[in-house]
């Protein structure tokens, strides 16, 4: 048979992580729970919409469904960012023609637009904007033209005209805008994220590291200790791309903003390069936007959707994301079983080609020399599964930046660690409110509790890694290889 066409893997479990957006089509404790059954790792509440009572309300229920189901789901709250917005208009939506003239006016009523002019919320776009600049309106659907800037009003010729409506987005093409990353509502919304104890945030529109190390002093302050996806929409954020990825936990490819601010041509090079660069400086990455798009109101993808979701998996991301198609779409819960199913069969294709840690860099830390040497080994040897002993979750993820086929399981105490690692490709997290010296006790355990969870057969090889003082945060230090059967008898 050919290798392509052999069942394997559908015995394996899916390692591409998936995270869905909640919204008012995933408002009800029963979809939320299908959704996680179908195979939702991170939910995203997106601070752009809502109150904070409705995502607390959301968070509460995605515990509860997850304590059921006996499962560790992370949640990402996502900032809004300086997202520039029109304001309202008189009757909710217009129609703008080819060629006509339309004006953007920092000084207008908020409700008071027509078909000649609208109120903008960032009232520094007019001393941003210079004739010949190109604004783009609702994710590139409209294209408008500076001609002048009068006083407070950015007077403009439609270059592509059609239907727009209140609050849509504008960005500029090129990027330039002086708006800085996060915002007041930010501030408050940080806090907000606090007290629901998110285990990411998302920083829309970081332009350098320097949003990022901001954003983490705010978030310090607010006793918050989530760890921090930078959203890469920005065409600022291009040029900084290796300071942003250093300073931030993990990164977000944000296609929607990231394809009206550089072209959507860009894309898929940025895409496939920034993949590589996160996961070389050790970083899970999202790709997000678009990617089930018509699943919104149809029961099935096209077939270039499938392929997209195929493509972010051979591209090698950590995860998969899913927007106005779980947050407000026809079909959440379908939508979820068809990604994970694509996501299943494409890595199929790939994760048997085993890789191989970077072979000429110095290592920095003990647990990182570890972790290498156990993925190292592991896709040399015939070995069914990695267990790493964690507290913080550092050296699984240093594991699942290595292309392997072999489950990689996070043992922790920690619920923090074991939601956290729900990101990282290929790790599953299991609680193991276990600490002892007695390491060889420690193994049998291990064994026992995959044994249980049908994970392991008679005669497998493991590899383990702890530290001496188990659960000490990065004091992993000890690799050891077993083998079931072996010392459970041994008992
Ligand atoms: P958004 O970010 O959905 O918050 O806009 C993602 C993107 O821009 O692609
Ligand atoms: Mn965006």
């Amino acid at each position: 048979m050919h290798p392509l066409n052999t069942p394997g893997y559908l015995s394996s479990t899916r390692r591409t992580k998936i995270v869905a957006t909640l919204g008012p089509a995933s408002d009800k404790p029963q979809v939320i729970d299908e959704l996680i059954r179908a195979g939702v790792d991170v939910v995203r509440l997106n601070f752009s919409h809502g109150k904070a009572a409705d995502h607390q309300h959301r968070a509460d229920m995605v515990r509860e469904a997850a304590r059921k189901q006996g499962r560790f789901i992370a949640i990402l709250g996502d900032l809004q960012g300086p997202k520039i917005r029109i304001d309202r208009f008189k009757t909710g939506k217009i129609e703008l023609v080819d060629g006509a003239s339309f004006v953007l006016d920092a000084d207008m009523d908020r409700d008071s637009g027509d078909e000649t002019a609208v109120g903008i919320t960032y009232k520094a776009l007019v001393t941003d904007s210079r004739p010949e600049d190109v604004l783009l309106l609702d994710d590139g659907r409209i294209v408008l033209q500076v001609e002048a800037v009068v006083g407070n009003q950015i007077r403009t010729r439609v270059i592509v005209g059609g239907e727009l409506s209140n609050n849509k987005g504008i960005n500029r093409q090129g990027g330039g805008l002086s708006a800085p990353a996060i915002t007041e509502k930010d501030r408050e919304d940080i806090k907000t994220a606090s007290l629901i104890g998110v285990d990411y945030i998302a920083v829309s529109f970081p332009r350098t590291g320097e949003d990022i190390h901001e954003a983490r002093r705010l978030l310090q302050e607010a006793g918050c200790t989530a760890h921090i996806v930078a959203k890469i929409e920005r065409a600022e954020a291009i040029e900084s791309i290796r300071e942003i990825i250093e300073a931030s936990d993990a990164i977000m490819i944000a296609r929607g903003d990231l394809g009206v601010e550089i072209g959507d041509a860009e894309l898929p090079a940025v895409q496939k390069a920034f993949i590589r660069m996160a996961r070389d400086m050790n970083r899970p990455v999202i790709t997000a936007t678009q990617m089930m798009e018509t699943m919104i109101t149809n029961p099935i993808p096209t077939r270039a959707e499938v392929f997209d979701v195929a493509n972010a998996v051979l591209d090698g991301t950590d995860a998969v994301m899913l927007s106005a198609e779980t947050a407000a779409g026809k079909h959440p819960v379908r939508v979820v079983e068809t990604m994970a199913r694509i996501c299943h069969r494409a890595e199929y294709q790939i994760e048997a080609k085993r890789g191989q840690p970077p072979l000429d860099i110095p290592f920095e830390r003990i647990d990182q020399a570890i972790a290498y040497s156990a993925i190292y080994t592991a896709n040399h040897l015939s070995v069914a599964a990695i267990v790493a002993l964690t507290e913080s979750g550092a050296t699984p993820l240093w594991m699942s930046r290595v292309n392997t086929d072999i489950p990689i399981y996070a043992f922790t105490r920690s619920e923090v660690a074991a939601r956290r690692v729900a990101l990282y490709r290929g790790v599953q997290a299991v609680h193991f409110p276990y600490s002892s010296t007695d390491h060889a006790e420690v193994n049998r355990l291990v064994l026992e509790t995959l044994t249980q969870m049908e994970r392991l057969d008679e005669g497998d090889i493991v590899i383990i890694t702890k530290g001496d003082l188990m659960g000490e945060m990065g004091g992993t230090n000890a690799m050891k290889i077993v083998r079931v059967g072996d010392i459970i008898s041994a008992e």
